[in-house]
């Protein structure tokens, strides 16, 4: 009897607030969903975000289980494993293995590196390769003398050894 006599009570205030509205003497309070616990840790905070805006939840879902077979051929497939590499050799310079019809990447490393040192023994000399003369250069290094052959070409000095690729002539 009390439950009906609720239910009567809601249904009336229902019926009385939406009246109101219609003569828009009154807004009724919008539903709210009150959590006691949560109520005080979301004012400060931003609003909430909704799992249904979590991308995750609408991607595609497999719809039927792949067996082990299937995903093992298709992982050991023999167009994605690794190719055996046949043309493959020693550098005849350093040693370190390199493919037979490209330049050796350890060598290449190591001719930048004293070209860059040569570079730089320029620009101490020249201030800039702007002002560099236009004639045939000639690095000597640590031990060396200039020989007949090298008169009249612009000469670089430095102090260190020659290293044991790098040939005179
Ligand atoms: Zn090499």
């Amino acid at each position: 009897m009390a439950g009906f006599l609720q239910r009567v009570a809601s249904s009336l205030l229902c019926v009385e607030a939406r009246l109101l509205q219609m003569l828009g003497l009154h807004h009724p309070p919008a539903p709210v969903l009150v959590f006691p616990a949560l109520s005080g840790l979301e004012q400060d905070s931003e609003p909430a975000i909704s799992f249904l805006d979590d991308p995750f939840l609408w991607m595609a879902a497999p719809k039927n289980r792949r067996t082990i077979e299937r995903n093992r051929d298709r992982r050991r497939n023999p167009q994605k494993m690794i190719k055996f590499r046949t043309n493959v050799d020693m550098c005849p310079e350093c040693g370190n293995l390199k493919l037979k019809h490209v330049l050796c990447g350890f060598c290449y490393d190591r001719v930048m590196d004293e070209t860059r040192k040569i570079r730089a023994l320029m620009a101490a000399q020249e201030g800039g390769p702007l002002r560099a003369p236009a004639m045939e250069t000639v690095v000597v290094y640590e031990g060396e003398n200039t020989s007949e052959t090298d008169a009249g070409k612009r000469i670089l000095e430095t102090k260190r050894k020659r290293p044991n690729w790098f040939t005179m002539h």
